[in-house]
């Protein structure tokens, strides 16, 4: 039902998307920046106060962040140690290769929450930055000729005002020279909060989430996903899958942290 509603109104809700997006997104920024200037600032983990001002965190809680150094696979999470190939468990999947900064945990969840729920926007650029130097350090990412960053369904964007993984994935495309865009995958089912569904249940909420608006774009591309988070990579694969369908020729996907598969 929700995704009759959502494909019929799609045109509309560009426009109303759009603006409320623009509008949103600066207010948070002003907003987020006020506060913080009224209030001194204090580290998005610990809560210490910083003495600095555009500093979000804490020397200390940067470096207790559960670092993840290696590509991963999105399945079983074992280090991979040829991208190209994928791993064995998880054979003939759509995406099965991750890069990452580290577990959703401490430092990572709360540079997430920070951007999604306090609108600190600045540190999607951070993210992007620890991001890149992951990729770079293991040397091991496959040519990618696009960034594609998981959309939102439109009515979410419109109530957030940002999608934080196009945010993030903006900042990345700059840092590896890389071509992003936002226009080739769309989301067209309003799924339902996946905090407390089980992997099955996960994979059964995002079955045909998303669809691919740029055919002749996709052909025979190389693509890097990004997204904030990850848990079992049902979303990622979905993502994939769609815009394998419309003829990319590799996925890979970039996440700032993954969240322990309970
Ligand atoms: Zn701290
Ligand atoms: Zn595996």
């Amino acid at each position: 039902m929700s995704e009759i509603i959502g494909e019929s109104v799609e045109h509309r809700g560009g426009a109303i998307r759009n603006a409320g997006y623009v509008i949103s997104r600066y207010a948070r920024i002003l907003t987020s920046d006020i506060v913080r200037f009224v209030y001194s600032p204090e580290c998005i983990v610990c809560e210490e106060r910083l003495e600095q001002d555009k500093v979000y965190f804490c020397q200390r809680c940067r470096d207790n962040a559960q670092d993840i150094s290696f590509p991963l696979c999105i399945r079983c999470r074992n280090q991979i140690t040829v991208p190209r190939m994928g791993c064995a468990c998880n054979d003939g999947a759509a995406v099965s290769v991750l890069w990452t900064c580290g577990m959703f945990d401490g430092f990572y969840r709360a540079v997430i929450h920070a951007i999604k729920y306090h609108g600190l926007l600045p540190l999607s650029k951070t993210a992007a930055e620890i991001l890149a130097s992951r990729i770079r350090e293991t040397q091991r990412l496959p040519a990618v000729d696009l960034l594609v960053p998981i959309p939102l369904h439109w009515s979410r964007h419109l109530q957030r005002g940002f999608n934080q993984s196009e945010l993030i994935a903006e900042h990345l495309g700059a840092l590896l020279d890389t071509e992003v865009s936002n226009k080739v995958l769309r989301r067209v089912k309003r799924t339902k909060d996946q905090t407390r569904l089980s992997a099955k249940e996960r994979e059964a909420n995002m079955r045909g989430a998303f669809a691919p608006t740029g055919r002749r774009e996709l052909a025979d591309r190389r693509i890097l996903l990004v997204d904030d988070v990850t848990t079992t990579g049902s979303t990622l694969n979905e993502a994939a899958a769609a815009l394998r369908q419309a003829g990319c020729r590799n996925v890979f996907a970039a996440v700032v942290a993954v969240a322990s598969i309970n």
